[in-house]
């Protein structure tokens, strides 16, 4: 794979040159909403790696103690990313994969449209069962069990569920942050998206 020097992705003034033209009229960019990225103020580190929105990181920690009070292994595999890494992520992989932008935005966000930006969604995956991290097999897991009975007293919802309209491919361990006024706004748009069929 080839990694893109940092310095270079963080200078370019354009993440999304020659994919502007895309743009649908609400703004979405291949299916994928436009993001903020989160000032780094608003971080707060969680797990060594791990960075989280300081309005999600203790609702998180807390989701996770209960589950595991119910003998649940829910792990977090991944939360805030920078526009730098959500286009490594993107263009690396897409070219490795030789994919068109738009079959490649059907399984990530084009830098700029990441939830993850927002440091109020997480990968989640089962410690029991690391072989479904970020696979629709992790719907077969007890973690991913546990989520669909409790996930919503935390506030944390499914952002990509089966069949949804955003056109974005089912993503059962993709889970955001919805417990604060801000996040409900940040995510209005793709859960409108999401909801009307
Ligand atoms: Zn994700």
């Amino acid at each position: 794979m080839v990694i893109v020097p940092l310095s270079r992705t963080i200078l370019d003034p354009d993440p999304l040159a020659g994919l502007g033209s895309q743009r649908s009229s609400d703004g979405r960019l291949l299916g994928h909403f436009p993001f903020p990225e989160v000032s780094a103020d608003q971080l707060i580190q969680v797990a060594p790696g791990l960075k989280a929105h300081r309005d999600a990181a203790e609702p998180l920690l807390a989701m996770q103690r209960e589950a595991a009070a119910d003998g649940v292994d829910l792990r977090v595999l991944s939360g805030f990313r920078d526009l730098a890494l959500q286009k490594q992520l993107f263009f690396d992989v897409k070219a490795e994969r030789n994919q068109s932008a738009a079959e490649r935005a059907k399984v990530s966000a084009p830098p700029g449209f990441s939830e993850h930006s927002t440091g109020l969604a997480f990968d989640l995956g089962d410690g029991t069962r690391p072989g479904t991290n970020l696979k629709d097999a992790f719907e077969t897991t007890p973690a991913f069990a546990w989520l669909e009975r409790h996930a919503n007293r935390h506030h944390f919802r499914l952002s990509f569920p089966k069949g949804n309209r955003q056109g974005v491919s089912y993503e059962p361990w993709h889970w955001r942050f919805e417990g604060s006024a801000e996040a409900l706004k940040l995510f209005e748009a793709a859960r409108r998206g999401a909801e009307i069929r």
